[in-house]
């Protein structure tokens, strides 16, 4: 049996993605992700790039001159998977549990902790409960300090918020995702 192959979505993935400006633009290549691409070939990893531009034919020779400016092989591109397709790795997945239909407990983490910094950035809750809310990560670290009553009481609401965006995450999965998709 023939060994099976990794996906790669490129705008937002492999390549800074801010926005659609037609099939010639391709943003500047992401570190992180391209060394890790650059790995699993050198490893003898058969990497595909999964992306919706290769619906677009005009947008192939664009794609093609990337890779080769990036240093990359002249790897296929495709938007269809197949049976050998073993991982995906896109900025819009969200990973469930095999046969559950439940986000993976990882991602609800990553969606919680993405959510939490939403909150933060945009000031929606006072610094108070922000406070707090940090305080219940802490505890369930088990590195949290001793409270008094009135702290144990407004902790307690801090866990219910947690329990809340749990539960968001676990019935809504596409709720919390990017709200940028064209
Ligand atoms: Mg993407």
């Amino acid at each position: 049996m023939s060994k099976g192959w990794i996906g790669v979505d490129l705008d937002g993935t492999l390549a800074h993605y801010d926005g659609w400006k037609g099939p010639a633009h391709i943003g500047p290549a992401i570190p992180a992700m391209l060394n890790r691409v650059r790995q699993w070939i050198s490893d003898g990893k058969v990497v595909k790039i999964f992306t919706a531009r290769a619906n677009i034919p005009i947008a192939i020779p664009y794609i093609k001159s990337w890779l080769q400016e990036n240093g990359l092989p002249d790897l296929e591109i495709t938007a269809t998977k197949d049976l050998k397709m073993i991982e995906l790795w896109d900025d819009r997945c969200v990973q469930v549990e095999k046969n559950t239909g439940e986000p993976t407990v990882e991602q609800i983490s990553a969606l919680i902790i993405e959510e939490y910094e939403v909150m933060q950035k945009e000031k929606r809750r006072s610094k108070e409960t922000e406070d707090f809310l940090s305080a219940s990560f802490r505890e369930q670290a088990g590195s949290n300090a001793h409270l008094d009553e009135s702290e144990g009481e407004l902790q307690e609401d801090a866990l219910r918020d947690v329990e809340q965006l749990l539960e968001c995450a676990r019935r809504e999965p596409g709720r919390w995702k990017n709200q940028d998709h064209e």
